[in-house]
């Protein structure tokens, strides 16, 4: 990296931390030449898809909003602050891993709200969740989009495929799953 103060082309690493969140690296750099110090943050570049909203527009997904939503829904019930962070850090990783495919945010809630279903998920292989994705998204009505999306959460507590993939020889995978869900269940 250039020095900020002589243009210089190199500088040393004298110090790196990791923040507490492990999200952000502050590297401490000195100058070779003129031996001016300085810092850089180094974060990590998350892609994350659009959220499509209940009234059809689109937005970017941000964590923040996610949190607040929660508080607000959760303020009268006994969730502890820990348990809401848990949550939005599950959906921020959902997010990551259906990428490929736009989800409501309030169907990942509802994914991350149940444990033995977030456990199945996590096993199941991208392509089958970009399949389940695709099931319960392109419904046409909201009606049945949201029973899809109950029937899936079910299925994943349940530790198995949708219905229509229920035929022939069960992929490996899903055992693996189906006994990360039953962990998740008890606990
Ligand atoms: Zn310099």
């Amino acid at each position: 990296m250039h020095c900020p103060f002589c243009q210089h082309v190199d500088t040393r690493v004298i110090d790196s931390r990791v923040s507490e969140d492990g999200a952000t690296i502050r590297r401490r750099r000195e100058c070779e030449a003129c031996g001016e110090r300085f810092s850089t943050l180094e974060t990590i570049e998350l892609k994350l898809p659009m959220i499509i909203k209940g009234d059809g527009r689109r937005e970017q997904f941000d964590a923040r909003k996610l949190r607040l939503s929660l508080d607000r829904a959760l303020h009268k019930r006994p969730v502890s602050e820990e348990q809401v962070e848990a949550t939005v850090r599950a959906v921020v990783h959902q997010l990551r891993m259906t990428a490929e495919r736009e989800l409501p945010s309030r169907y990942l809630a509802q994914l991350a709200a149940d444990p033995a279903a977030t456990a199945f998920w996590e096993v199941a292989t991208p392509s089958y969740r970009k399949l389940a994705v695709s099931w319960v998204v392109t419904a046409k009505q909201e009606k049945t989009r949201d029973a899809r999306m109950a029937q899936l959460v079910d299925d994943c507590a349940a530790g198995r495929m949708i219905s229509s993939q229920r035929y022939g020889v069960e992929p490996k995978w899903v055992q693996r799953a189906a006994a990360a869900a039953e962990a998740a269940r008890l606990g």
